[in-house]
């Protein structure tokens, strides 16, 4: 069987000119991050403020500071129900489901242990084992209860759709830009590249993947239509008074950094969503995890740069991978489902 994870790759025709007057763009700092979005046709000013209100409004929402956020009010409900908007209800939903496809390796609960060890606020600590077992008894998601627009969080849980936000709200422009006949377009959410349609000029874009040892790129991927979703430890760390580098993405299993043997782990697909979710979910998995998912799954190709310097990537993108110069040497493995 031929599977696809519905984007459309370089050299497939989708090509839309550019209205007169170029391309527009905002930036808006939300969810923690700089978001850069680019329109290159249709009704830019439009589509680029709608755009900007939804983040805002999605922000207000699923903040875990907020104090009259949806998400804030939820982890502070004390164990009783809680009244929550579908949308948030749908995005929870999300999240327990990934939990279960990745045998818990993917967890929304695990906010408190993020916070402990200083990740929510840059004030970094290591733990005490004793702390992390204590808090770690309130991490599983698959023990919140929902129903229709209600959510009740076993008390002393608390969740975050850090791991989901940024992709979910990526394809909520996408839409909004759609609907303002924006057909080509590139939107930045922090290193979250999601892209419309191909450039002006018909070809494909050009993504990066970020180096995890350091500055610049280590190859170019090309795409049209397409989520390119990056979660690496290089991106949020700290070094501790050991000597050892702590990064922010968790085993739920153990309250540590996820030490599996990625250090980068790219998602392409069609859904922002899914390749956050993903993305974060793969880094956590490590080689054979994520590997394992992907042959079960059609919807998502990846990218992954392994700590022993390899970089493996699955048949559907492989054509449209170049290692920039610098990275050449890097060993590269292509995966196909047979
Ligand atoms: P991302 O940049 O999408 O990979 O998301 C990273 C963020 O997800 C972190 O900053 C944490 O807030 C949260 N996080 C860390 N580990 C996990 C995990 N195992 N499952 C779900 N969310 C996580
Ligand atoms: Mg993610």
């Amino acid at each position: 069987m031929l599977w696809t994870s519905g984007c459309s790759k370089a050299g497939e025709s989708a090509v839309s000119a550019a209205e007169d007057g170029g391309p527009q763009s905002i930036s808006v700092f939300a969810m923690d991050t700089y978001m850069q979005l680019t329109a290159y046709d249709g009704q830019k000013s439009a589509a680029l403020s709608q755009a900007k209100d939804e983040v805002e409004r999605l922000e207000k929402l699923w903040s875990v500071t907020d104090e009259g956020s949806e998400i804030y009010r939820l982890d502070h409900s004390g164990g009783e129900p809680a009244e929550i908007s579908d949308e948030t209800a749908e995005l929870i939903a999300f999240g327990m489901e990934l939990n279960e496809l990745t045998g818990g390796a993917f967890d929304i609960s695990l906010y408190p242990v993020l916070s402990e060890w200083g990740f929510t606020n840059g004030d970094y600590k290591i733990p005490s084992e004793e702390r992390l077992s204590e808090l770690l008894k309130n991490v599983d998601s698959s023990r919140i209860e929902l129903s229709g627009n209600a959510a009740v969080l076993p008390d002393g849980m608390s969740i975050d759709l850090g791991a989901l936000g940024k992709g979910e709200t990526g394809d909520r422009i996408t839409e909004i830009f759609r609907a303002n006949g924006v057909s080509s377009a590139l939107l930045d959410l922090g290193g979250n590249i999601q892209v419309i349609g191909s450039k002006p000029d018909g070809s494909p874009w050009k993504i990066g993947i970020k180096s995890p040892w350091g500055e610049g790129s280590v190859a170019k991927l090309e795409v049209r239509d397409c989520c390119v979703i990056t979660s690496g430890g290089y991106e949020r760390f700290f070094e501790g008074g050991d000597g050892e580098i702590y990064w922010h993405i968790l085993d739920p299993k153990t309250g540590y950094p996820a030490k599996n043997g990625i250090l980068s782990a790219t998602v392409i697909g069609k859904s922002g969503r899914l390749c956050d979710g993903l993305s974060t979910s793969l880094f956590v998995l490590g080689e054979e995890g994520a590997k394992k998912l992907w042959r079960e799954r059609g919807d998502f190709d990846m990218i992954l740069i392994t700590e022993d310097g390899r970089l493996i990537m699955t048949e559907g993108i492989a054509g449209e991978v170049s290692l920039y110069e610098e990275f050449s040497g890097l060993e590269t493995e292509v995966m196909s489902r047979d």
